[in-house]
């Protein structure tokens, strides 16, 4: 996914790596097969293997919504909360605390 527009208008780039509002998430079901799959296999395998599990969620830096992307299909969100911007931000890197 290199780009794609949000209801605002606001246009999503995906075109770098360590973006603040990009996150990828395995489905609670996958994960513990993710992590035998993980520890079964050699370093050089990881990107496939996370390719093969992970899917992309991104949050619009302008209204916040967040995207879900699973299959063909994107599943756009809008929160019910002002205040919900950088939701996908490193959980271990915001501010220099971890949250
Ligand atoms: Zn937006």
């Amino acid at each position: 996914m290199s780009k794609f527009q949000c209801s605002c208008g606001h246009v999503v780039m995906d075109n770098t790596d360590y973006l603040s509002y990009k996150a990828r998430y395995i489905a609670d079901q996958d994960f513990y097969d993710f992590l035998d799959e993980l520890e079964e296999s050699s370093k050089d395998k990881f990107a496939s293997i996370s390719f093969k599990y992970a899917r992309d969620i991104y949050q619009c830096t302008h209204c916040n919504n967040i995207f879900i992307f699973k299959g063909d299909f994107i599943y756009e969100f809008k929160p019910v909360k002002e205040n919900s911007h950088s939701l996908l931000m490193s959980k271990k890197m915001r501010n220099g605390q971890v949250f």
